[in-house]
C-alpha cells in the first residue's frame, strides 16, 4: 500500500498560478525523482493488474505521462484523450464547462471497442469536468470506465463526488482538502 503522505509531501504547491488565487498542485517533482516515479507507477500497476482492463486512456496532457507508463507495464495499449483539433483521424468529441468558457476533448472513433473495460487516468481531479467529458467519450464508443484514476483529488471542488455520483468508480492517491 502506498502512503498518501509520501506522495502529497512531494507535490509542489505554486501559489497564484496560472492566475491569482489559484493554488496549483504541481506533480512534476514526483516524475523527476526516480524512486517516487517508480513508487507511483507501481501503485497503479498493482491496483489494476488483476482488473481485466482492456485499454488505458490518458487525458491530455499530464494524464499521458502516467497513463502510458501504466499501460506499458500492464501490457496494454494506450489511447490519448486529446484537446480538440489534435487528433488526425475520425473523432468523437465532448465539451465541458470551465470557470470561464468551455473546452472540448476528443477520442479517435476506433480508440476502443464496444464492451472494452477502460482505465481512465489523469493527474488531478478538480471540478471533475475533464474526467466526466473523457468518460462520456468512452461511453460514446461503447466502452465502460472500469475506474477513473488520478494522483490528486481536490475534494472541495466537488469533482470526485460528481464522478462517483455518476456511477464511475474513482481512485486517487492523495488529496488536498
Ligand atoms: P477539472 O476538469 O476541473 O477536474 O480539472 C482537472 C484538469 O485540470 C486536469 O486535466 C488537470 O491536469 C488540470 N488541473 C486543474 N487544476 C490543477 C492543478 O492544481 N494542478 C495540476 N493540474 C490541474
Amino acid at each position: 500500500m502506498i502512503d498518501p503522505n509520501y506522495i502529497r509531501d512531494r507535490i509542489r504547491t505554486v501559489p497564484d498560478w496560472p492566475q491569482a488565487g489559484v493554488q496549483f498542485r504541481d506533480i512534476t517533482p514526483l516524475l523527476q525523482d526516480p524512486k517516487t516515479f517508480r513508487v507511483l507507477v507501481d501503485c497503479f500497476v498493482h491496483r489494476y493488474m488483476d482488473q481485466q482492463i482492456d485499454v488505458v486512456a490518458g487525458v491530455d496532457a499530464r494524464g499521458f505521462i502516467l497513463g502510458s507508463v501504466v499501460a506499458y507495464e500492464l501490457n496494454l495499449g494506450f489511447i490519448p484523450v486529446r484537446k480538440k483539433g489534435k487528433l488526425p483521424f475520425h473523432t468523437v468529441e465532448e465539451s465541458y464547462e470551465l470557470e470561464y468558457g468551455s473546452s472540448t476533448v476528443e477520442l479517435h472513433t476506433d480508440a476502443c471497442r464496444a464492451g472494452d473495460r477502460v482505465l481512465l487516468i489523469d493527474d488531478l481531479v478538480a471540478t471533475g469536468g475533464t474526467m466526466m467529458a473523457a468518460a462520456r467519450l468512452i461511453a460514446k464508443l461503447g466502452g465502460t470506465v472500469a475506474e477513473a484514476a488520478a494522483i490528486v483529488d481536490l475534494p472541495e471542488l466537488g469533482g470526485s463526488e460528481l464522478i462517483r455520483a455518476n456511477g464511475i468508480p474513482l481512485y486517487t492517491v492523495c488529496d488536498f482538502a
